[in-house]
């Protein structure tokens, strides 16, 4: 097996001759005996061989959360109990900080710099902040109408929950599902994207070590059409949370109906982010490149639809085409590197099938426009893309390239651009660049998206509501917000008569 990575902390977890699943609390080889091979994206090596789950997995999984809810010490565990045990798993992973962002990196081919500054730390913070919730569950007393009547509300936990997760922020997805469903109570199966099941595996691990009873989590690698398709329609599942691609999403809801699962969605966007003539413009140029070249792109919030107000159109263009040619693309690994790779060769097709369609459109690209040549070739790197003066009916301003590529259009009238913005069958964020705090206002108002960042963008925090409009999505991840979504309430009447 070729292990490119040597001397450091990570490399005994992929010396393993193949990478197990976790169900029961035992880490086991998938019942077929398979294994698939996850790549590294910046050399197109084989990084590790990894257990390959299928429907039998699936099986064995979901009787071990049911076991794991119904009996055993899960469900007699204290809120408290719960709360420490996530408390006691965010310490973990701080303490085994830098293999983990170094494995999501190998993995993913994200720039270590973000891994280490981002994607770790905010994963721990998640559990911290979801740990202070257990205990925080609280029903209501309803001040019902009919005499002698005590009517309260409990908040139980849903069950068997199903989380099926995508490969762009693979730690950092594991953790917004993971964290609220136990925090409430539920037992869990996580599937990670098969490009990227490495990180989650090794978060399992620390799972463990941190004490949480058997088949309260179970991890199941594999790939969607057969693990993901298998936990999505398997009738013994209360729930299933899906982040991924809209066109997927709609199968899982499909999956969903034969006992009528609960189902979570966050999906794709084609994010608008808008700059107005007033902004700051040395900031609003550097959140423009952030919002749309941040994780190579592969963002579902991606500022990818970039609307500059005619009067400083060509500013705006000249500055983000210099800072994005300056950007330097190399391997994760490389802490100079600005740019990694793209997840798969899967997704470099896509990305660059996006950009021929765009060319023969007739837009022109600024910068980029490219798949990366020389050293980079054997990796899958896309030059940092932008596309000038686009038309909003080309298909690069209407579907989601998910890949380091914007499209640049202007606009003179702020009603004008709200309602080209809201022209989309996405919904998932916007940005807002202005000086004038009746415009951002009025802008929040006008766009039609679950978040909306003014003079910012791509902000996160465990504590603030994320999630979908339109064919974005539908229920909430985050604050208190998603713990709508991992429990269900009882009504409780009590005759005093
Ligand atoms: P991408 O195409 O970029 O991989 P997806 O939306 O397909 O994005 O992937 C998100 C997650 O959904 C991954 O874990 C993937 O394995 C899983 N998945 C893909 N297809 C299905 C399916 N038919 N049923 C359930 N899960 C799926």
């Amino acid at each position: 097996m070729a292990v490119h990575v040597t001397d450091s902390q990570e490399s005994a977890f992929l010396q393993q001759q193949s990478i197990k699943m976790l169900i029961g609390g035992q880490w086991v080889d998938s019942a077929s005996g398979k294994t698939f091979d996850t790549i590294n994206p910046s050399t197109g090596e084989v990084l590790a061989k990894v257990a390959e789950g299928d429907q039998e997995d699936i099986n064995r999984a979901v009787a071990a959360a049911r076991k794991a809810f119904e009996s055993g010490p899960w469900p007699k565990f204290t809120p408290s109990q719960r709360g420490r045990l996530l408390l006691k798993l965010a310490d973990l992973i701080e303490e085994n900080a830098e293999e983990l962002a170094r494995l999501e990196t190998l993995d993913n081919g994200k720039p270590i710099k973000y891994s280490k500054a981002s994607d770790v730390p905010l994963t721990a913070d998640h559990f911290r902040y979801f740990g202070g919730w257990s205990t925080k569950l609280e029903g209501n007393t309803i001040p019902v109408s009919i005499p002698n009547m005590f009517t309260y509300t409990l908040r139980e936990p849903l069950g068997v929950v199903g989380q099926i997760i995508p490969w762009n922020f693979p730690l950092q997805m594991a953790s917004w599902k993971l964290a609220p469903a136990l925090a409430c109570g539920n037992t869990v199966i996580l599937k990670p994207a098969g490009q990227t099941p490495l990180s989650a595996l090794r978060l399992g691990q620390l799972v463990c070590e941190a004490g949480f009873p058997d088949g309260v989590v179970n991890i199941v690698p594999g790939f969607g059409e057969t693990v993901g398709a298998a936990l999505a329609a398997h009738p013994d599942v209360d729930k299933v949370a899906f982040t991924g691609s809209t066109e997927v999403g709609k199968k899982i809801l499909e999956a969903s109906v034969g006992n009528l699962k609960r189902v979570t969605l966050e999906l794709g966007g084609k994010s608008p982010n808008i700059i107005f003539p007033d902004a700051d413009m040395k900031f609003a140029v550097r959140g423009a490149l952030n919002a749309i070249f941040f994780n190579q792109g592969e963002v579902c919030t991606a500022g990818s639809r970039l609307f500059v107000h005619q009067s400083v159109y060509d500013q705006v263009l000249n500055g983000l085409t210099d800072a994005a040619s300056k950007m330097k693309l190399g391997p994760g690994i490389d802490p100079s590197t600005d740019l990694g790779p793209l997840v798969s060769q899967k997704q470099l097709e896509r990305v660059t099938g996006y950009i021929e369609i765009g060319k023969r459109e007739g837009a022109t690209p600024t910068t980029g426009g490219e798949r990366a040549t020389g050293d980079l070739a054997q990796g899958y790197f896309v030059q940092p893309t932008i596309f000038d003066r686009v038309r909003d009916d080309m298909t690069i301003a209407q579907e989601e390239i998910f890949g380091p590529v914007v499209v640049a259009m202007p606009f003179e009238e702020i009603e004008e651009v709200a309602a080209r913005a809201n022209k989309s069958i996405y919904g998932l964020a916007a940005g807002v660049w202005t000086s004038d705090v009746k415009k951002a206002h009025k802008m929040a108002a006008a766009l039609k998206a679950g978040v909306i960042w003014v003079n910012t963008y791509n902000m996160f925090d465990a504590a603030a509501p994320f999630g979908g409009y339109k064919q974005s999505g539908y229920g909430r991840e985050m604050g208190h917000a998603v713990l709508d979504a991992y429990t269900q309430i009882k009504t409780v009447w009590v005759n005093l008569r």
